[in-house]
């Protein structure tokens, strides 16, 4: 949906910035905001005009139907400064298509895009203080819808709020990655909500990664739920198999989600004379890979962390190790986005956007 309503947006500055109690050094992951946030009500069918304002708590009724039915959406994206200080997104469009496609499925009004986009783009204006140069250093913005009307009536809410926060990350190493192949959880089912950045997706992942953590594994390499014989997601990052020379990764569907990291990491590859194949690896293939020797490399693909390698997976309590390689795909590739993403590279598919 493209709006190009002028809406009017107020800004309510903070009375003092808390930058200077930050230590951008030793910063965990999604812990720590920004001064401001962006805040845009939905009521009587209509959007009113969006406010950013102190980053502070705020009052909701009990009976908001997000706390009962689970109305909430997400999304991740970040923010990069190049060396000349300026600022900049990547691919922002995909974000903002994709949080529209999540709010029709959830049946929540979808946002316009002078809301999404406009709005953001002010916000960060305002907080480009907390976005910090140098190859790792970002800003992660986290916008989000929640079902705000009130009454425990299973049905869609009349009112929303949607919000726009923002949180400096460093680049995002979460140690050896060790999986296991889901043999009975699944994450998605055809017909149901698995491509949509929905919140209850996350929490219904919950419970099979801790008893999944209790063993020893990082994360689960979630598998189609009719048959628990194809292999589709990474924990919550979509998921990459180097057979050989060549790079498969599933098709996106109803249970796999589009993720603006995989599609680019397409694209790279591609245009660096890789082989891609996009279809369905069978967890059988995958494991006669790994005894036959062509299995080189896993790896995982999201916002947060870029490219997330894999160390080894386990199936059938069987654990195979990967080959320790000096010269993986899963950098070069890595780099690449990266390098684009930081303006140190000529974005070639123009996919960088400038605050
Ligand atoms: C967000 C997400 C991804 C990655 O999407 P990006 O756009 O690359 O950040 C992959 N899988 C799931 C389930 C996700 O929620």
């Amino acid at each position: 949906m493209t709006d190009h309503t002028p809406f009017e947006i107020d800004i309510v500055k903070a009375k003092s910035s808390k930058i200077d109690t930050v230590d951008f050094e030793n910063l965990a992951f999604g812990n720590i905001f920004t001064d401001h946030m962006l805040v845009c009500d939905f009521k009587d069918g209509n959007w009113q005009n969006p406010v950013i304002k102190p980053y502070e708590p705020f009052l909701i009724d009990p009976s908001s139907k997000v706390f009962h039915y689970g109305q909430a959406i997400f999304e991740g994206m970040k923010a990069y400064k190049d060396e000349y200080d300026d600022v900049w997104l990547f691919r922002p469009d995909e974000n903002f298509k994709r949080f529209n496609a999540s709010a029709t499925r959830m049946a929540m009004p979808e946002v316009p895009e002078n809301v999404f986009i406009n709005g953001l783009k002010k916000l960060l204006n305002i907080e480009k203080n907390w976005v910090k140069k140098g190859l790792g250093n970002s800003l992660y913005i986290r916008p989000f819808m929640i079902a705000t009307g009130t009454g425990v009536v299973a049905a869609p809410s009349n009112n929303y709020r949607f919000m726009i926060i923002l949180s400096p990350a460093k680049s995002y190493y979460s140690g050896e990655v060790k999986v296991v192949i889901a043999e009975h959880y699944s994450r998605a089912a055809n017909g149901g909500i698995g491509a949509t950045k929905a919140a209850g997706n996350y929490s219904a992942q919950f419970y099979p990664t801790k008893l999944a953590n209790d063993q020893g594994f990082q994360q689960i390499i979630w598998t189609d739920d009719a048959t628990h014989t194809k292999l589709e997601e990474a924990g919550t990052m979509n998921v990459f198999f180097r057979i050989n020379d060549t790079l498969f990764t599933a098709p996106t569907s109803e249970r796999i989600l589009d993720g603006v990291t995989r599609k680019s990491i397409i694209t790279l590859a591609e245009h660096l004379g890789i082989k891609v194949e996009v279809r369905s690896v069978l967890v059988s293939e995958l494991i006669e890979a790994a005894k036959n020797g062509t299995l080189k490399e896993i790896f995982g693909a999201g916002t947060a962390a870029v490219i997330n390698p894999i160390v080894g997976f386990s199936y059938k309590n069987e654990y195979h190790e990967l080959p320790k390689l000096e010269q993986s795909m899963a950098l070069q590739l890595k780099q690449k986005l990266t390098n684009i993403q930081y303006k140190n590279d000529e974005d070639i598919f123009n996919w960088t956007v400038k605050i």
